[in-house]
């Protein structure tokens, strides 16, 4: 089983936060999708003869693109690449969610949708310098719930400044209430180079608190956990049956293979980055040159890696498959690395950082709060460069 991920960098305009390779310009779009079907086509082999069984389009904004056009880089991947794809998501942006598109998405393959909304309220939007209106937001579910699709997944921000407790609870209670079954939520985190990173540095925009990120963490986690969504990744909340499959592959080392400008592609020995220029990118692809830089990973690097992701999951960092997967662990030149471990997670275990249940180590909840460092405290001793 693996998966695909198409990246579609063009957008209306750049968010504040941004920080992925994104471009509020639409020059060469329809070279990329060009470039982005002979790109399905040469790296047939990059995933050896691999089931695909998640394909997720993102971004930027793929819905920049008329739906059948989408739908013909999707035919050109499942002709190219084994697939019986369980999960098709379209990421969305809810200005671009007309009537007319929803009705057009029936003539394509996507069976789950991520969308944008980010929060409930104009004033954040405009701080955050998104597209689209807090109505729009809204609308852009009712419209796909209408037309029967109810694999659902929104996208939330905490965090911002211009939100107080009392709306970010009322975003938290606007999204129940869409009775969407995904709903992803993430801290807004200033970036080095952003607009939103210049404007504070100007002092014209004011910079987010991580103690109200901290509290905004803590209601949404509460809200969304009594009304039955089970919080499996730090960030993303999902009622029984609806995690996302292609996400999770990322989770637990499924291998995958990106396509577009800056994508990544892991097939469990290395990882691959696509080049994060447009121009760049379509002359490679035209000349039939490697548009990508490799690396390939260190056991080491694989072992960080998958504590690092593992922990951040409801299914925790299995101490056995820990051992089963990298079996330099048992041996003996790494004894003490082993007693290390064991050292670390008494100690966090002491710190209510983390729990064990059969040799499997969980995030307590206050764990979360501190996710990045629990997991350093946990690394080979060659990647330990941060601590609580
Ligand atoms: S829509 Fe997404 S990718 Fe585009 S600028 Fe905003 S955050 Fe970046």
């Amino acid at each position: 089983m693996a998966g695909i991920y198409i990246h579609i960098p063009f957008c209306k305009q750049k968010c504040h936060y941004c920080n992925f390779f994104s471009l509020a310009s639409r020059k060469n779009q329809s070279e990329l999708l060009e470039a982005l079907k002979k790109e399905a086509e040469r790296s047939r082999s990059y995933l050896a003869g691999q089931l695909i069984h998640t394909i997720y389009f993102g971004g930027g904004t793929p819905t920049i693109y008329p739906a059948e056009k989408l739908q013909e880089v999707l035919e050109t991947i499942l002709v190219n690449h084994p697939a019986q794809p369980a999960e098709i998501t379209l990421e969305i942006n809810p200005e671009d969610v007309s009537k007319e598109y929803v009705e057009a998405l029936k003539n394509t393959g996507f069976n789950r949708f991520s969308i944008g909304i980010q929060s409930f309220f104009e004033k954040d939007l405009l701080w955050l310098n998104r597209g689209h209106s807090a109505v729009q937001a809204e609308s852009a579910v009712y419209r796909l719930q209408d037309e029967g699709y109810h694999n659902i997944s929104i996208d939330l921000i905490y965090g911002i400044p211009s939100l107080d407790p009392g709306q970010w609870e009322k975003n938290v209670e606007r999204a129940l209430a869409l009775k969407v079954p995904h709903i992803s939520a993430y801290s807004l985190t200033v970036e080095p180079y952003t607009a939103l990173d210049i404007l504070i540095r100007k002092g014209k925009l004011e910079r987010p608190s991580e103690e109200a990120s901290i509290a905004h963490f803590k209601m949404i986690r509460e809200m969304l956990k009594s009304a039955g969504y089970l919080h499996y990744e730090i960030s993303n909340f999902a009622l029984p049956g609806f995690e996302s499959m292609h996400n999770s592959n990322y989770w637990n080392g499924t291998h995958y293979l990106g396509l577009g400008p800056s994508a990544h592609s892991f097939n469990g020995i290395s990882r691959q980055w696509n080049v994060s220029r447009l121009d760049d990118y379509l002359t490679k692809n035209h000349t039939g040159q490697p548009c990508f830089e490799i690396e390939t990973l260190t056991s080491e690097q694989r072992y960080n890696e998958y504590v690092m992701t593992s922990l951040r999951t409801s299914k925790g960092c299995d101490s056995q498959k820990l051992s089963d997967l990298f079996p330099f662990r048992k041996a003996e030149d790494h004894s003490q690395e082993n007693s290390r471990f064991q050292k670390a997670t008494k100690k966090l275990i002491e710190r209510d950082l983390l729990r064990e249940e059969n040799g499997i180590f969980f995030l307590t909840d206050e764990g979360q709060l501190l996710a990045d460092g629990v997991a350093a405290e946990l690394f080979l001793s060659s990647d330990r460069d941060r601590s609580l």
